[in-house]
């Protein structure tokens, strides 16, 4: 999963983009649930807020790495083959 970092100045790009719907407006400033957030695997090459970011706040989350197997298995689990 990835993290935002507390540079974010809240311009709101990212929140619309994911398409987990990950991103959501905590106390401070935007967030990612890492239990959502698959880096965008199964979507995109990139992760998509990476992209859209002005300001390149989001980073790996240190606590939260994942190989490219278990963000497919998220992603699986939260997108399941209808
Ligand atoms: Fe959402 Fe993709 Fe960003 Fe994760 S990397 S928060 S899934 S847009
Ligand atoms: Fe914050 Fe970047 Fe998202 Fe803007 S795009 S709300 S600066 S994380």
């Amino acid at each position: 999963a990835l993290l935002i970092t507390d540079k974010c100045i809240n311009c709101d790009m990212c929140e619309p983009e994911c398409p987990n719907g990950a991103i959501y407006y905590g106390p401070e400033i935007y967030e990612i649930d890492p239990a959502l957030c698959t880096e965008c695997v199964g979507h995109y090459d990139k992760p998509t807020c990476i992209s859209v970011c002005p300001i390149d706040c989001i980073i790996d989350h240190p606590e939260h790495r994942e190989t490219e197997e278990q963000l497919w298995e998220k992603f699986v689990l939260l997108h399941p083959p209808q």
